[in-house]
C-alpha cells in the first residue's frame, strides 16, 4: 500500500547510515541508576510509602505511583539498595525528585514479575491495567502514558490503531532496528492494543528509506486479514502525530482535538514491544533501545539500556566523546533536547543520544526577516512561523494565540528552512508558554 503526502515539512541530511546496520546489543547493567520519579505527561510520581534510603529492591519492583490518571508508575532498573531520593538533573532541563540504586550485582528479578495471561482470556480493562502496572509511556518520545491512549470516553469508537515506524528524526536508527530484531513483538502489542480498544485493523507506518524493515514487517503480518504495513514517503515531520494519522488513514485531526475524536489511536513500535514484554512476561518498563550516534561518539550504536543509567556511562561505553564535540542532544537534532552535560539519566522517552562535532553546528548570528516565506511553506500545520514569532519577540501574545500558536508542535522545520537563521521554533516555543500560563492565570 502506498500513500500520499503531508503538505510541508523538509528533507534534512538524515545521517542514518551511521547506525542503522548495527544490531542493538545490551549495555552492561549499570553499578548505579538514578531513577526519576517523572517519565511521563503527567501528574509526577511518589516515592511508595516502603521506599526509603537504606532499603533493598529488586529489578521491576514498583517504587513510585501517582494516583493521576494520566500517570504511570515507576520501577527500579536494577536490584540493589535504595542509597537517595531527592532532585537530580533530568533531560528536561530542571532538577526532578529520583531515587538512587545502587547495585547489589545480582539483577535480580522482583517476584512480582510474571507472565499475566493469555490475550484471548483477558478483558479489554485487564489489558488496561496490565499496561499502566508496567508503566508503559510513549517511547517515540512524547511519554504519553500508554493505557490512557487505551481508554477512550465510552462515546468516543477507535477503529484504527496506527503503529508509527515512520522514525522521521534524522540520525536515530532505534525503531528501524527494533522492526527488524522484534516483528513479531510489534504486531503482538498491536493486537492487544486492538483488543483493548475494540478497534477493527491495525495499520504499521514506515517510511520508505526503511526498505529492509517494511519487508521484514510485511512478512510477518501476511496471514493477518486486518494489518497492513503502509509505506510512507521520507520526509520530516512525517512521524508525527497529525502527519502520520493523515497520511495512514486520509483523516485530520481536528485543530485543538485528539487521535481519537476521529477513531485513531497511535502508538510507537516500541511501546507496542513493551505492551508485549508487559503480557507476555509481566516485565515493566525498566529498559529501552536507543541510538548513541553523531560524529562526536567514538563508537556509534544502538543499545538496550537500563532507565537510570546516567548519559555519561552510556556514552563511555560507546567510547567517549571526541574532544571536537560542540553539542550534546537527547533525542534528534530537529525536535531533541541540547544538555549542558551528560551528567543526566536516560529515561523512558529518551531515544536517542546525538553528539554534534564543530563540523556540523553551524553557528551564524540571525539577521532581519526577508519575507521568503520559506518558514510558512515548510510548515506542516500551515502555520505562520515568521509572524508568531514576531509576536512573541514583541510580547504580544494574545496575538500569537490569533494566530494559533498552541497548534505548532515545534517539529523545528521554520527553523531549519529560514535563510536568516531565525529562531523560529524558539520565539514559539516562548508563545505557547506565555500563552498557556495566561490561560492558567
Ligand atoms: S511553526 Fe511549529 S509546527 Fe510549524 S514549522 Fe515551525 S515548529 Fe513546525
Ligand atoms: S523563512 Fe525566515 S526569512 Fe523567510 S519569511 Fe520566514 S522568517 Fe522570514
Amino acid at each position: 500500500m502506498s500513500n500520499t503526502v503531508f503538505k510541508g515539512g523538509v528533507h534534512p541530511d538524515y545521517h542514518k547510515e551511521m547506525t542503522d546496520s548495527m544490531a542493538v546489543t545490551e549495555m552492561k547493567v549499570p553499578e548505579r541508576v538514578i531513577i526519576p520519579l517523572q517519565q511521563h505527561i503527567g501528574a509526577p510520581c511518589e516515592p511508595l510509602e516502603a521506599i526509603v534510603v537504606g532499603v533493598p529492591v529488586k529489578k521491576g519492583q514498583k517504587i513510585g505511583e501517582s494516583s493521576g490518571f494520566v500517570s504511570a508508575p515507576i520501577h527500579a532498573s536494577i536490584s540493589g539498595i535504595v542509597t537517595a531520593i531527592g532532585p537530580y538533573s533530568h533531560p528536561l532541563g530542571r532538577p526532578v525528585q529520583a531515587i538512587t540504586i545502587e547495585s547489589d550485582g545480582e539483577d535480580l528479578w522482583d517476584d512480582q514479575v510474571k507472565p499475566a495471561g493469555e490475550l484471548e482470556k483477558l478483558k479489554p480493562e485487564e489489558i488496561r491495567k496490565i499496561v499502566r502496572e508496567a508503566g508503559i509511556v510513549g517511547l517515540g518520545g512524547a511519554t504519553f502514558p500508554a493505557h490512557v491512549k487505551l481508554s477512550p470516553p465510552a462515546d468516543k469508537k477507535i477503529d484504527i490503531v496506527i503503529i508509527n515506524g515512520a522514525e522521521c528524526e534524522p540520525y536515530l536508527t532505534a525503531d528501524h532496528r527494533v522492526m527488524l530484531e522484534k516483528p513479531e513483538e510489534i504486531v503482538f502489542g498491536l493486537k492487544v492494543m486492538i483488543k483493548a480498544l475494540g478497534a477493527e485493523k491495525g495499520v504499521i507506518g514506515i517510511e520508505d528509506n526503511k526498505d529492509d524493515a517494511i519487508r521484514v514487517m510485511e512478512q510477518i503480518i501476511s496471514e493477518e486479514e486486518n494489518i497492513s504495513v503502509i509505506r510512507l514517503h521520507t520526509k520530516y515531520p512525517q512521524g508525527a502525530e497529525k502527519m502520520l494519522i493523515q497520511v495512514a488513514t486520509g483523516r485530520k485531526v481536528p485543530a485543538g482535538g485528539l487521535p481519537l475524536d476521529i477513531g485513531v489511536v497511535n502508538h510507537n513500535v516500541g511501546t507496542a514491544v513493551a505492551i508485549t514484554n508487559a503480557l507476555r512476561e509481566g516485565k515493566p518498563l525498566i529498559e529501552r533501545v536507543l541510538t548513541v550516534t553523531g560524529a562526536g561518539v567514538n563508537r556509534p550504536a544502538n543499545l538496550l539500556v537500563r532507565v537510570g543509567t546516567l548519559v555519561s556511562e552510556v556514552l563511555e561505553s560507546c567510547g567517549g566523546l571526541k574532544d571536537t564535540t560542540q553539542k550534546l542532544i537527547i533525542g534528534g537534532p530537529m525536535m531533541g533536547l541540547a544538555q549542558p552535560s551528560p551528567d543526566v539519566p536516560v529515561i523512558k522517552g529518551t531515544s536517542g543520544i546525538l553528539a554534534l562535532t564543530d563540523q556540523d553546528v553551524y553557528l551564524a548570528e540571525s539577521s532581519p526577516c526577508i519575507r521568503c516565506a520559506k518558514c510558512v511553506d515548510a510548515c506542516p500545520v500551515q502555520l505562520l512561523p515568521t509572524a508568531i514569532a514576531q509576536a512573541a519577540e514583541h510580547e504580544l501574545f494574545k496575538q500569537a494565540e490569533k494566530l494559533h500558536a498552541a497548534d505548532c508542535f515545534e517539529c523545528g522545520c521554520c527553523s531549519y528552512v529560514c535563510p536568516s537563521k531565525i529562531l523560529l521554533t524558539q520565539w514559539i516555543r516562548i508563545a505557547k508558554a506565555e500563552i498557556i500560563k495566561a490561560k492558567k492565570r
